[in-house]
């Protein structure tokens, strides 16, 4: 292995080397559990997505945390805003635990539908059941619930106050900027232009020496006298500010030292370069060796896009304009993860004709060297090797700052070779475990199908095939009949096979 990424810290692409080899130790920021998960999150997860599939595939093993936020993140990431989770419970009349529960179930249903693997590598189970979950049964799949660190977190303030960063308001307990002289040097930002953002804060303490000052430990007084969730500490009951629990959590599961932390670059100038001075206030060393950021995703004019500007979408509105979730996750792989996206509908429809005519290709080469049925097609599939010229070829763009655009023209590279029809397949399926874009699936799909399956027949009419073929294996033949029935209403012929129902159109 000889990757080399872009590390933030060092502003320079260098030459990665875990601490221990063989294993990569990795902490992922996570979503703040108050809302769906977006385009412009699932930009931030698949990169990480493809970048632990690439250590898995060059045989890496994963030791990996993504946290969930559920307390002290503020609207627009300020010390004195509102809480994002504590308003919504309150506008809403839920409990916070309620509505952070919630939305931690649909990050679980989005990444999965979106064939984001869990923060170890491993299949998403995204039928659990959240409310049974406790620390260590998160920990074990690598998540981890600010709330359910609020001790870790107290532990490691304590040290940072020990140590002397720290100074207390009648309002809140702070880190003093002043006493890291490193503070700027992830952003390169500086320290001044910290005044600028500080005018939109709401509600500023008075008390506060510097603007860049940020909260460790937020007391439950004036704004906050009334906050939902809130702890015993030793600077009086009150909630944690949003960044020390990145600097617990990652610690006390990965270590003092650690390999890898990722975010978006809108986490370089407070979020991360935060959390880098709390581990130096606690620990008198850097913690993490490579700062990875992912590139945003931006509107046609520029602008990031996020929630509150209304230019994103949830994955179900994507779904519902007709497009598959892989649709989007190959427009993803097209663009370098630390290059912005300015995301338009035209891109994505490029995308999905790309998506799809490579799963067709595949299929059309597979029936024309013979395989006729799905089963045929599983049989020379394993009989197939992978062509080792062209992994190694896709092995080295991934090493070169994960370059996916890359990897993936190795695969039309593929297809214009003189390789043996099926070892061609072979090393596309295979360059698939990086990519996750479900070709085989959907290439068995169109075999169920005779080759309409995607693109040409709406979801809903694959869907119904799907369920008519369930109802025919456990010979439920009244349902069967109804949905042969349905699927003739909307303009589809249904031929039952060996294979399952095959449909073409009326
Ligand atoms: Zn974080």
């Amino acid at each position: 292995m000889s990757f080399k990424f872009y590390n933030t810290l060092n502003h320079k692409k260098e030459e990665f080397k875990p601490l221990i080899d063989g294993q990569v130790s990795m902490y992922s920021c996570g979503p703040t559990v108050y809302w769906r998960v977006h385009t412009g999150n699932l930009r931030a997860y698949s990169s990480w997505d493809f970048m632990i599939r690439a250590f898995k595939y060059t045989g890496q093993k994963i030791h990996r945390i993504i946290n969930f936020t559920d307390v002290g993140h503020m609207v627009a990431d300020e010390d004195m805003g509102d809480d994002k989770i504590d308003k919504q419970a309150k506008s809403q009349n839920i409990d916070p635990f309620e509505i952070a529960n919630t939305y931690i179930r649909s990050v679980l249903v989005d990444f999965k539908k979106f064939n984001i693997l869990g923060p170890n590598g491993e299949e998403i189970d995204e039928t659990i059941d959240v409310k049974s979950m406790d620390k260590e049964k998160w920990a074990k799949l690598g998540w981890a619930r600010a709330t359910d660190h609020i001790e870790e977190m107290i532990e490691i303030i304590k040290k940072i106050e020990e140590n002397g960063y720290t100074y207390s308001t009648s309002q809140a307990l702070y880190f003093d900027v002043s006493k890291f002289p490193e503070y700027t040097n992830l952003s390169l930002q500086p320290l001044n232009d910290k005044q600028v953002g500080v005018r939109e804060e709401v509600g500023v303490d008075p008390e506060k020496k510097h603007p860049a000052d940020f909260v460790l430990w937020m007391k439950n007084v004036g704004k906050y006298k009334d906050h939902l969730m809130h702890w015993q500490s030793p600077w009086g009951v009150g909630f944690p500010g949003w960044h020390i629990e990145c600097s617990a959590m990652g610690t006390k599961y990965l270590g003092e030292y650690f390999d890898i932390h990722t975010g978006g670059t809108d986490h370089i100038p407070v979020h991360h370069a935060n959390e880098i001075a709390q581990n130096y206030g606690a620990f008198k060393h850097h913690v993490v060796n490579f700062w990875i950021h992912n590139e945003m995703l931006v509107s046609a004019d520029g602008e990031k896009a996020s929630k509150s500007k209304k230019n994103v979408y949830l994955l179900e509105e994507i779904e519902e304009m007709g497009y598959d979730p892989m649709d989007m996750r190959y427009y993803f792989l097209t663009v370098n993860y630390h290059v912005p996206i300015r995301f338009s509908i035209e891109g994505l429809e490029g995308s999905r004709k790309s998506r799809i005519s490579l799963v067709k290709k595949i299929f059309e080469i597979a029936k024309n060297s013979g395989a006729d049925t799905s089963v045929e097609f599983s049989v020379q599939l394993k009989i197939s090797t992978v062509i080792e010229e062209y992994r190694s070829e896709f092995i080295s763009n991934l090493e070169d700052n994960l370059n996916t655009s890359g990897a993936l023209a190795v695969v039309s590279k593929l297809f214009k070779s003189t390789e043996k029809p099926f070892d061609v397949i072979a090393t596309i399926l295979d360059f698939d475990n990086v990519f996750g874009l479900r070709i085989e699936e959907n290439v068995l799909k169109l075999y169920e199908t005779e080759g309409t399956a995607i693109g040409d027949i709406p979801v809903e009419v694959a869907d119904i095939v799907r369920d008519r073929d369930t109802a025919r294996q456990n010979k439920d033949w009244a349902k069967s009949d109804e949905l042969r029935d349905q699927l003739i209403k909307m303009g589809w012929n249904v031929k039952d096979t060996q294979q399952g129902t095959q449909i073409s159109k009326i």
